[in-house]
């Protein structure tokens, strides 16, 4: 077996890297790169994710990252107090959950789903007569009803399995293609493993009757049969006035007009989707690809929310997306933290946790815009972005918080600030 050394010899080519336990793989990877004792140790330490665990989740694992969870106070969805656990490593946007909330908590927010209902995808290209191909796909509809449905039996019992058919025939620049969507609700199953499934069953009969050849079989990750939406009010009294409120309608409509504003809008509006996705154990890619795609449906790029003026004169905001997450499959169900988050939750279905995610989204946005429209978030963030500085300077204990305070009152956020004042306070 070839041995990775550090140094001019070493060599990526590791045979049997797999097959090792992560302990083994961790000391080839040492040897390859010169890891230090200290390094080795710390990934050795898998924290609260056993190593067995792990070894099972991905492939030739050697270590965990630990991100932290914290909890969103303050969230009233659909009438019911809700904390909500958030994994992320960026600093202010658990606050910023918090602070919309506690300014909406009398009314909180108001959800809704369009249903569970997921996309897959069978590409044939080749076919002669596709328009005619395309209905004798349709005429086939009970046919790949009882083989989608054969695939997953106890997906039907608990209700789901397959729902409608839909096919359509795309212009590309390697000719027509004709491409059969299997529309299955999924249940509490994100339904990425479930509808694959499906589509791989129904291939060898989509060539058949089409009579091309077929390649592609997968889900689509623009999941629109399967959105989250949440609605929220912010009176003039709690936002403090109709400045800020039209503050926020103009941050708005700067996203809703500017490819270039909105990608960033959205972003924040992920920072907040994408914490509690991953603090459920979801799949964070899935629900990004999904959410983008979305913003884009109308052929130009734009802001998953809106903001408007109610009747009263207060701050009405909304959100639409599609939110593909479950409570089953993926690592939501075999992840300790995972299922710990989800009992904090206290969701039962998957429909409950994507209304609740909506909600997180737009309360994420509309404190980003109030900041941006108002003070600015540099200011939030400096304070919480201090101490990460200070830490890094090599502040430890109370030391943090200290050069934390000194860097945000001289407004130098900065390593070489932190690092003479941390000399100065140990001096
Ligand atoms: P899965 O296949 O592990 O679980 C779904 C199955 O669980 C169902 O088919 C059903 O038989 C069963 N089930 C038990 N109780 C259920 C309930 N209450 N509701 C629904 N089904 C129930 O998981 P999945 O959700 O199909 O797949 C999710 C995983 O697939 C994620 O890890 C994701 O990262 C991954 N994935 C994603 C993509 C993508 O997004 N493009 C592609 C491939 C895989």
């Amino acid at each position: 077996m070839t041995v990775a050394r550090h140094g001019a010899n070493r060599t990526s080519r590791i045979a049997g890297f797999h097959r090792k336990s992560p302990r083994e793989r961790l000391d080839l990877v040492a040897a390859f790169a010169g890891l230090d004792a200290a390094t080795v140790d710390h990934l050795a330490d898998m924290g609260n994710l056993s190593p067995q665990l792990a070894d099972k989740m991905i492939e030739n694992v050697v270590g965990t990252l630990n991100v932290p969870v914290g909890v969103a106070t303050n969230m009233k969805v659909d009438g019911e107090d809700v904390l909500v656990p958030m994994a992320t490593e960026e600093s202010s946007v658990v606050a910023a959950v918090c602070n919309a909330a506690r300014q909406n908590h009398d009314t909180g927010f108001t959800t809704s789903v369009s249903g569970t209902l997921m996309i897959a995808q069978v590409q044939a290209v080749g076919i002669a007569d596709p328009h005619a191909a395309r209905l004798r796909l349709l005429e086939k509809r009970d046919e790949i009803r009882a083989i989608c449905d054969g695939c997953d039996p106890l997906l039907v019992k608990l209700g789901g399995g397959f729902r409608d058919l839909e096919v359509r025939i795309l212009d590309t620049r390697g000719g027509p293609m004709v491409i059969t969507h299997l529309i299955v609700d999924t249940r509490d199953a994100m339904g990425a493993n479930a509808v694959n499934t499906m589509a791989e069953k129904i291939a060898p009969h989509v060539a058949n009757w089409t009579g091309g050849r077929v390649f592609l079989r997968i889900l689509s990750n623009l999941a629109d049969r399967r959105l989250a939406r949440a609605r929220a009010v912010w009176t003039l009294d709690a936002i403090g006035g109709a400045d800020v409120r039209d503050g926020i309608i103009g941050a708005y409509h700067f996203a809703a007009a500017d490819p270039y504003r909105a990608a960033t809008h959205n972003k924040g509006i992920m920072n907040g989707i994408s914490a509690v996705v991953l603090a459920t154990g979801n799949d964070t890619r899935a629900v990004e690809a999904g959410a983008h795609a979305y913003a884009a449906r109308d052929g130009r790029y734009g802001s998953l929310t809106h903001y408007e003026i109610d009747s009263d004169g207060d701050l009405v905001g909304s959100i639409e997306l599609p939110l593909a997450v479950g409570l089953i499959g993926g690592a939501t169900r075999i992840h300790p933290t995972a299922q710990a988050c989800l009992k904090i939750l206290g969701v039962t279905t998957a429909e409950r946790l994507a209304r609740i995610i909506a909600a997180v989204g737009l309360a994420q946005n509309f404190s980003a815009l109030k900041a941006l429209a108002t003070v600015g978030i540099q200011s939030g963030h400096m304070a919480l972005h201090a101490q990460n500085i200070a830490i890094m300077a090599g502040a430890i204990g109370d030391e943090v918080d200290a050069v934390a305070r000194v860097l945000v009152e001289r407004k130098a956020v900065r390593i070489d600030v932190a690092q003479e004042v941390l000399e100065s306070i140990r001096r």
